[in-house]
């Protein structure tokens, strides 16, 4: 019916630097927090272990995320699969906002459905590495021309120890620095 594994196994791709983009999702999950982060091409995603469920009629629709659960539930398009819908375990992959959604592109185009999302937004971006360079808050800077007031900060998540201010409301944080942060 699907080959989508609804349990992915763990694996981490960047070791050596500690942590990888799986991480940060799983911890924002956990955490309440819904990750809004475009995704690398792995092997996982060249291998299109990302796409949505589908079937012999189609790729499947998208019916709602339930955040408790943490999964998103698709449906079979001509509702003529038993089971003819299937939830997915949200992950780096399959995140609860899906990335084929508008409302995901919204919210990552940092267009009117953040404010309702967020009022006021703290963007972060990953970077797996030890080192931020300013090009890397090329990002960041854009959404906060975006953003204006609503922009409360912007944080670059990187492997490194220290949190290192890039001018402004940017500024380089420990990835291990989100998990200390109280909600
Ligand atoms: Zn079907």
């Amino acid at each position: 019916m699907n080959s989508i594994p609804l349990t992915p196994t763990r694996k981490r791709a960047a070791a050596a630097a500690g942590y990888d983009a799986r991480d940060i999702y799983d911890g924002c999950e956990q955490r309440g927090i819904r990750p809004v982060i475009p995704l690398k091409k792995t092997p996982a995603v060249v291998a299109g272990k990302d796409r949505p469920p589908s079937c012999e009629h189609g790729t499947w629709t998208f019916a709602g995320s339930d955040a408790k659960r943490g999964a998103s539930k698709w449906r079979c398009p001509a509702a003529e699969c038993r089971p003819g819908s299937v939830w997915v375990k949200a992950d780096r992959l399959h995140p609860l906002v899906p990335r084929s959604t508008d409302r995901w592109k919204a919210l990552y185009r940092g267009r009117a459905a953040v404010e309702r999302e967020f009022g006021n937004l703290v963007a972060v971006e990953v970077k797996a590495g030890a080192n931020v360079r300013t090009e890397d808050l090329a990002g960041l800077r854009h959404l906060a021309r975006r953003l204006g007031d609503r922009f409360v900060a912007g944080h670059v998540l990187y492997t490194g120890q220290q949190t290192l201010p890039f001018g402004g409301r940017l500024r380089a944080v420990s990835i291990e620095a989100l998990w200390r942060v109280s909600p």
